[in-house]
């Protein structure tokens, strides 16, 4: 009997053997999950396209609750992400980036409706041509939000004071920004336009914002690979990441 019947993105794919595949997906109604995916190469794959990265899938897994690996049964294609990929390399990097910052950011048998929804809206807004620049930080500033690691943008990190508007000032020692009050601060230093274009990140879809200016791009871009670095880097300290990663890179 199916262990459960989901939709799911495909967020990548090692090859096993002549004709097999290791996936791994991100459902919607566990969370991350790695499959085995039988006949998925060789001359007449089974599963054709359907499994391609970032595909939005309808997959029927086999295997016992609790288990590392699952067996994928069906696998039909909802959706595919290759149209947005054609779009541009920049697009095509794009949708790699995104799958990789999935799969760092999903833990393993969880649910995160939100977080799924946030794939699907990233990866539709990409096929309607909005910016690979914009929808990268997008991705970002949301992934780290819903895994609490955002620095709220209105309340000092020290004191909880609102915090004035304009320029906000991050300090590393307090996880967040700082009111003028509260001293001197590590930096780095977003300009008022780099936190309207991050108030507007959070309070419309993709396909609502305008472009932001390659200077407030490139800042946020360096801030956000510092907030995501901080978080993986204490992530990869825990033992269940480490033997996975054994796993993974024995013969
Ligand atoms: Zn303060």
């Amino acid at each position: 009997m199916a262990l459960l019947t989901t939709e799911a993105l495909v967020l990548r794919g090692y090859k096993l053997g002549e004709t097999s595949k290791i996936l791994i997906l991100l459902t919607r109604e566990r969370g991350k999950v790695r499959a085995l995916a039988r006949g998925a190469r060789g001359v007449r794959p089974r599963y054709q396209s359907a499994l391609e990265p970032l595909s939005e899938v309808r997959v029927t897994l086999y295997g016992r609750q609790g288990a590392e690996l699952l067996r994928l049964g069906q696998a039909e294609l909802v959706h595919s992400a290759f149209r947005a990929g054609t779009r541009s390399l920049e697009a095509a990097l794009f949708l790699s980036g995104c799958a990789e910052l999935l799969d760092a950011f999903s833990a393993e048998g969880e649910a995160e409706e939100k977080v799924y929804r946030l794939a699907l809206a990233v990866i539709r807004a990409a096929e309607a041509g909005t910016s690979p620049q914009l929808l990268g930080r997008y991705l970002e500033a949301w992934l780290l939000k819903l895994h609490g690691l955002y620095p709220p943008l209105d309340h000092c990190a020290s004191c909880d004071a609102e915090l004035a508007g304009g320029a906000l000032s991050y300090h590393r020692g307090a996880h967040g920004f700082v009111c003028a009050d509260c001293g001197e601060a590590t930096g780095p230093d977003l300009t008022g336009e780099a936190r309207r274009v991050l108030d507007d990140f959070f309070h419309r879809p993709p396909e609502a914002l305008s472009e932001p200016s390659g200077a407030v791009a490139r800042v946020l871009e360096a801030f956000h690979r510092d907030l995501i670095g901080a978080h993986l880097e204490r992530d990869l300290r825990a033992p269940r990441v480490i033997r996975e990663i054994a796993r993974e890179a024995a013969p």
